[in-house]
């Protein structure tokens, strides 16, 4: 897996997964229990659902004049002594950070956690140029640790067990060598070896959850208190955000700072929220540099149906209440951005020609519970089938499209139905083993991989009405 480009097609990638009992059951066990204490905490909210329509206005408020909110935004942020930089695409933004580190003759710096910066291969680029970056939020830590990938947005080593971390603390760590699985010796571990670092490096990069375009301030939530550390300790601080995390106005974070903490952890208010605006003499990082990043976010806007994918605000909701996750784990969708939300937002950054990520609209069971939790009414579901049609549109005539035409005359009238269901019936005969079809041929094939099928009965309901009126008579 890398950044945004899936390596494998879904169902490659998902069967692999599916195969894992233990993963299956860390999933299940992790997301219910995040479910339903989600379910708890917005359940205390009478006006949840006004809430979550206000958050989708204001959010469709900002996109619908996003160029005036980011130049509106850019002017702030100058005004109060920041550097803005514009970036196209995932190369040009991670050139910014690279020449800013090397301007600063840094060889680490910190980071506190920041998809944007995973979506860009921020960390294997500064890698190359002789440049470290720590990660500081802990999940991050382990999976940097352990030379993994994050596998959910909120709870990235959601598929590590204690003791694979205590081995990693022990082996990986320095000066550890002895540490139990205690949770509470493992994390002062981490917070040893971190401290050092908040102390000592002079750079850091941060992603963003929020900006205020009329105020030019930057926010960042988390529930460490690590992200704080690095948003004012360093001398210089370089923050990453996707255009689409503008706001317009200072009061329009209220309505967020009820969302996402309740949609996301399940808390009431997030534990560690940081407000920065530009820099300020003598106190926190005295250079402030913002990084405006498109990497096809202004196509993904340009489509009508697909334009609400960017009203998202990584709460991570959705992925905890999606089957199809729970069975797959994140590392299934080959991107940073797991779930449901990535699977309608990978392949709309990455173009509907990817081959492998054109197929993550298929992702899902269409069952809905994506949009009931999305706290931004995100219509996952929509965009899905939306895509699902893009993705038919862009392969043309297939045998799938084929068949499909067929199967679709065949069922357009009563009696060619009936015949298809006669044919099929004798047809099956050599197919049926134990008294199901477990391995249908060719293009067929696709539906037994996964699941056996029943066979087809020897009289159809239509057949036993029309017996049974006869036998009345
Ligand atoms: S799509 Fe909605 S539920 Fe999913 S992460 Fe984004 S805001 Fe949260």
């Amino acid at each position: 897996m890398s950044g945004l480009h899936p390596s494998k097609p879904f169902p490659e990638a998902a069967r692999d997964k599916v195969n894992q009992p233990q993963l299956r059951a860390n999933l299940r066990k992790v997301t219910h229990t995040i479910r339903e204490k989600r379910l708890r905490a917005v359940g205390e909210l009478p006006h949840w659902e006004e809430l979550r329509l206000l958050g989708e206005a204001t959010k469709d408020a900002s996109l619908a004049n996003l160029s005036d909110r980011l130049l509106q935004l850019e002017a702030s942020v100058k005004a109060r002594g920041g550097q803005v930089h514009w970036a196209r695409d995932a190369a040009e933004a991670r050139e910014i950070v690279v020449r800013i580190a090397q301007a600063h003759q840094v060889d680490e710096l910190i980071k506190v956690k920041s998809i944007t910066s995973d979506e860009i291969e921020l960390n294997a680029t500064l890698q190359e140029r002789g440049i470290h970056a720590i990660e500081t939020d802990l999940a991050e830590l382990i999976v940097q640790l352990s030379h993994d990938t994050p596998s959910h947005i909120l709870v990235p080593a959601i598929h590590r067990n204690r003791a694979e971390i205590q081995a990693l603390f022990n082996r990986e760590l320095p000066g550890e060598g002895g540490l139990s699985d205690s949770p509470a010796e493992l994390a002062g571990a981490a917070r040893r070896y971190l401290r050092h670092k908040f102390l000592t490096t002079k750079m850091a990069v941060s992603g963003v959850n929020f900006a205020v375009a009329e105020t030019g301030t930057v926010c960042v939530v988390e529930s460490e208190g690590n992200g704080r550390m690095c948003l004012t300790l360093p001398e210089v601080l370089v923050s990453i955000m996707g255009i689409e995390k503008v706001l317009e106005r200072w009061e329009d974070l209220s309505v967020f700072m009820e969302l996402l903490p309740r949609s996301s952890t399940a808390e009431r208010m997030n534990p560690y929220t940081s407000f920065w605006s530009g820099v300020t003499p003598g106190d926190g990082p005295q250079e402030f540099h913002l990084i405006l990043l498109d990497n096809g976010r202004t196509e993904v806007l340009a489509d009508a149906t697909g334009r609400q994918t960017l009203r998202c605000i990584r709460c991570s909701a959705c992925l905890n209440v999606c089957p199809v996750y729970e069975r797959t784990g994140g590392h299934a969708y080959g991107s940073v951005y797991p779930g449901p939300i990535g699977a309608i937002l990978t392949p709309q950054l990455l173009g509907m020609q990817d081959k492998n990520a054109n197929t993550l609209p298929g992702a899902s069971s269409l069952c809905g519970a994506c949009f009931d939790a999305c706290p931004v009414r995100i219509n996952i579901p929509q965009v899905l089938i939306y895509l699902r049609g893009e993705v038919t549109a862009e392969k043309g005539v297939t045998a799938e499209a084929l068949a499909m035409k067929t199967v679709g005359y065949a069922m357009s009238s009563g009696w060619r139905f009936e015949g298809a269901l006669k044919l099929a019936r004798v047809g099956q005969g050599p197919l049926v083993k134990g008294g199901e079809i477990t391995s249908l041929p060719g293009l067929l094939g696709g539906w037994t991989q996964s699941r056996d099928l029943k066979t087809l009965p020897p009289q159809s309901f239509r057949e036993w009405w029309k017996e049974r009126e006869r036998d009345s008579e």
